[in-house]
């Protein structure tokens, strides 16, 4: 009997950084695996899964389990939903701590920590640019007193964590964090948790655009991953190779908006204010999914330049950056060269 994971043909999925499995035939049968591939709307984006188990239901229990991990870290994170942890400490009243629920502490902790070692790069207390950006809008230009006062109403400084009691204190009313730039990655993380002790040992995940790789693709020696063209985003650029680890891409041409005329993305720089420009794209590899998230999004705030000399600094990721210069991909990279690949196959 050929094992089922012969027949399956799998389609690539394109998206910002697109990956396909390439099943091998199983040639004892006893062992024969399936793959199972679900899909679920989460944190506003599809979070696409690839599962290998041992049959369908096993497959598909797994799946559910980690979606629920991720809606449950959605319902506290989300700064969309009133009800959600974040959305508490945003409307705190100034000066007065709020008790926040332990994992959201310790996760807020540690990316703040981010924050103060980013050169300033990196702040989710920016909800303030976001409005005057109307980044969740249609995208506006904010006049320089807006601009002024939303710069005053952003940064880290904006709230306060107090370990001892596990609260967080809002300093000012119209400062609000958002968790665009560290969700998924924390969700994936947490994902990860959970397919590892439902028994997983192979599996992708693509959550919008940010890979996890659990294992290998079956008779591989990771999962193929396709990272997009810097500025066209459905056409791959580079291939890696990525076993256990988590790939995050950060861009502008995932998602942004025109305002007269201009093209703004939806990631800051919160040392100006103003929305970082569409240099390209970077690709970073960490074994961790909330460092590679938090990590994509920094350095495309720092750009190439900036951004080279940074990663330089670090050991524990792997950072592409791409970008066109006369028509032409350029490419610099750190740690990566054991994961790029020739080719598509
Ligand atoms: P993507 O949605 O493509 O994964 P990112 O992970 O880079 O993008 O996160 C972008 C989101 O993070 C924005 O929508 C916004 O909520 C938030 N954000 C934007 N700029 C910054 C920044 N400089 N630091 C922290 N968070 C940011
Ligand atoms: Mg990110």
């Amino acid at each position: 009997m050929t094992a089922l994971l012969g027949h399956l043909v799998i389609a690539a999925v394109v998206a910002l950084a697109a990956a396909q499995a390439r099943p091998q035939p199983q040639r004892d049968s006893a062992h024969a695996r399936v793959l199972v591939e679900r899909q679920a709307f989460l944190m506003g984006t599809w979070l696409r899964a690839q599962v290998v188990a041992a049959n369908r239901e096993a497959g598909a229990a797994a799946i559910e389990a980690a979606f629920a991990e991720v809606a449950r870290l959605e319902s506290l994170l989300s700064s969309w939903r009133g009800d959600s942890e974040v959305s508490r400490i945003n409307r705190a009243v100034p000066g007065v701590p709020v008790q926040v629920e332990r994992v959201v502490f310790e996760l807020l902790s540690e990316v703040w920590e981010w924050g103060r070692g980013s050169d300033g790069a990196f702040d989710p207390a920016l909800g303030a640019l976001i409005e005057v950006w109307d980044l969740r809008g249609a995208g506006r230009h904010p006049s320089a007193v807006e601009l002024e006062q939303a710069r005053k109403l952003s940064g880290l400084d904006s709230f306060r964590f107090l370990p001892s009691a596990g609260s967080v204190v809002r300093s000012q009313p119209g400062s609000w964090m958002s968790s665009g730039g560290f969700g998924k990655g924390a969700a994936l993380r947490a994902a990860r948790r959970v397919l590892l002790a439902a028994g997983v040992r192979s599996a992708l995940l693509d959550f919008g655009g940010q890979l996890l790789a659990v294992g290998s693709a079956p008779g591989r020696d990771g999962w193929r991953i396709a990272v997009a063209h810097p500025s066209r985003r459905f056409e791959a650029a580079a291939w890696l190779d990525v076993g256990n680890r988590s790939v995050a891409t950060s861009s502008a041409s995932e998602r942004f908006m025109e305002i007269g005329g201009d093209r703004y993305g939806h990631i800051l720089d919160p040392r100006s204010g103003r929305p970082t420009p569409a240099w390209g794209s970077v690709t970073v590899v960490a074994d961790d999914p909330l460092l590679a998230d938090l990590a994509s999004t920094t350095l495309f705030v720092l750009g190439p330049e900036e951004g080279a000399a940074w990663a330089k600094q670090r050991e524990d990721i792997g950072v592409l950056f791409l970008w066109e210069e006369e028509g032409r991909v350029v490419a610099w990279n750190r740690n990566m060269a054991v994961w790029l690949t020739e080719s598509e196959d």
